[in-house]
Order: C-alpha cells, then structure tokens, then sequence
C-alpha cells in the first residue's frame, strides 16, 4: 500500500499532510458519509461509472447532496491519478455530511458536503490472488441498509480484527443462519453439482461492482449463476468459494474456520473467472498471472 502524496479535498489537491477536516465533521461524528473504492489497472477504471452511480443512490439514501456531476468526479480521479503517477491500484472517495460548527443529530435542513479522494497504490492482481485467502465466520451485527456504501465500517473493522486474531485474512458475516457477504467483498460458491451460487440483490448486502461484472462476464460466458442466499455449512461443503470486490478483485478463499475448501487450492472455475476478469480489464494474463490459466 503506497498513499500518494497528493489528494483531493474540498474542491483543491494538495499534499496529504495539509489535508485536515473539523472535528464537527458528521462523517467524524456520526459516520454520516458514503465512499467508494473504484479499481485502477494500467492507468485505466474499472467502471467508474458503475462506482458514480451506486455513490448517487447511497448519497440520496443519507440526504447528501452529490456535491458533482459524473463528468466532473472523473476528472478528479483522472488528475488525481496522474498527480500520483499510479498505474495500478485504488481511488478512494468519500463524501460526508460536512461540518457546521455543532453536533446536533438531525443537523441542518441542507447539507454542505466534505469531499475528500486519495490513491492507494498497489497489485490487484498479487499473491493472494493466486494462493487465496482464509476465512473466518461470524454474526453480521452491521445495520439493516447494508445496498448503501457508508462509512459506518465498524462491524467490518472487528470482523478484519477477529479474523487476523485466528490467522484468517476476511471473515464471512452469518445472519439469520445465512451469509450475507464477507467483510468488504460479495461471497460466491462453487457447490458440490459444480453450480455457482451468490447471494441475490436486497438491502441485506452492498451490490458489488465487481459482483455485477462478474455476472455479465458470466452471461457472455453462457455460464449461469443462481442468485440465492446459502448457509455456512453449504460453503464449508462448497468444491469452491471465492469473494469479489475491487480491492481484490477475484480472491479464491481456501479455508473457513480453519478447514480447507475442496482440496484447500484455488479451484478451477475460481480460475476460469479471474482469468475472464482479468482479460477485460486488459490484463496479459499469461504475464501476471500464469496461475491463471489453468
Ligand atoms: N460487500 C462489502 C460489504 C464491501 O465493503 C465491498 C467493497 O468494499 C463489496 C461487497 C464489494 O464491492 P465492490 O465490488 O464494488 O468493490
């Protein structure tokens, strides 16, 4: 991880250390505030506009007024990108409520938002994509509008905490006997027919860009997936599991709880799908990732 040293606040870029918000903030005070993680490989977003429009409807979710226009946040992302010279890694926005000089829950009739967008660089495509990570289960004890990407984080942070105590790397999230998703990722699995199965849209889980491309990826594939919820016990028993999100892209999880999935090796249809993932986004998969390619 590598922040670069420019970031955007408040309408300049400046140097991250001059980057300072009032401690009035509702994003401080309140976790009032949406954000977005959009991927950058070579120099390129991985679907920006998929990441501006699910920003749109979490900022109408929480009474923020988009401080921009798509054309706008584009450029912001794109000078903030060459300012830092990344060409591979993430952006991160966030928008908060702003501050206006008190706490006061229900706050003013309209919002000034804090806009704040730095970069994060580092390989989407790295050792735990091709050796795959472990997991832990635990209650989701998050709020119930979980369709909206705010920074109310905390759950996930103690579920990242309790995983990295049980030398786990994510933690899937169990409600009403059933997962949700994992940590900062959309769960998958590959039951034992060979079906691909992940959790169908609701409030009860974000929806995942990443998710979304590797659906249609699949639909071009002709390989169906079924949107259903499924049980821990069901992805302790998977042939394969595997999370998606734009930090990590397409990661295979070959542990729950301490036991191996499968065979405890990335699986090949986990395989087929980072390859398809990695193809669109323009990689030479052949290069980066032999793994891959079965
Ligand atoms: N689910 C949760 C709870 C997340 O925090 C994230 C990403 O941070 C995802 C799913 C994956 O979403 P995306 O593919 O848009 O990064």
């Amino acid at each position: 991880m590598t922040i670069g040293r420019t970031v955007y606040l408040n309408g300049k870029f400046c140097p991250v250390e001059d980057a300072t918000i009032s401690p009035f903030d509702r994003g401080f005070l309140f976790a009032h505030a949406a954000y977005e993680v959009t991927s950058v490989y070579d120099g390129r977003f991985i679907d920006l506009e998929g990441h501006l429009s699910r920003l749109r409807r979490t900022l109408e979710g929480i009474s923020i007024p988009n401080p921009y226009g798509d054309e706008k946040w584009a450029e912001i992302h794109s000078d903030l990108v060459d300012k830092n010279g990344m060409e591979e890694g993430t952006v991160y926005l966030e928008v908060t409520a702003g501050d206006y000089g008190l706490r006061d829950f229900a706050g003013p009739e309209t919002f000034k938002p804090t806009v704040f967008v730095y970069t994060d660089a580092r390989p989407l495509i790295g050792d735990l994509a091709r050796d795959g990570i472990r997991a832990i289960t635990l209650g989701d004890t998050r709020w119930k509008r979980r369709d909206m990407k705010t920074v109310q984080l905390l759950s996930q942070a103690l579920a990242y905490r309790a995983a990295r105590q049980e030398g786990a790397e994510t933690a899937f999230m169990i409600e009403d006997g059933l997962v949700t998703e994992a940590a900062s990722a959309n769960a998958w699995i590959v039951d034992p027919d060979g079906k691909l199965i992940t959790r169908e849209l609701s409030h009860a889980i974000l929806p995942g860009i990443t998710r979304a491309g590797v659906v249609s990826l699949l639909k071009r594939e002709r390989l169906e997936v079924i949107e259903r919820a499924f049980t821990p016990e069901e992805a302790a028993s998977a042939r394969e599991v595997f999370t998606t999100s734009s930090g990590a892209i397409v990661a295979p999880v070959v542990a729950i709880d301490g036991k191996p999935v499968g065979d405890g090796k990335p699986g090949p249809v986990t395989r087929r799908i980072q390859r398809l993932y990695y193809e669109a986004m323009g990689a030479d998969v052949a290069a980066v990732a032999p793994w891959a390619l079965g």
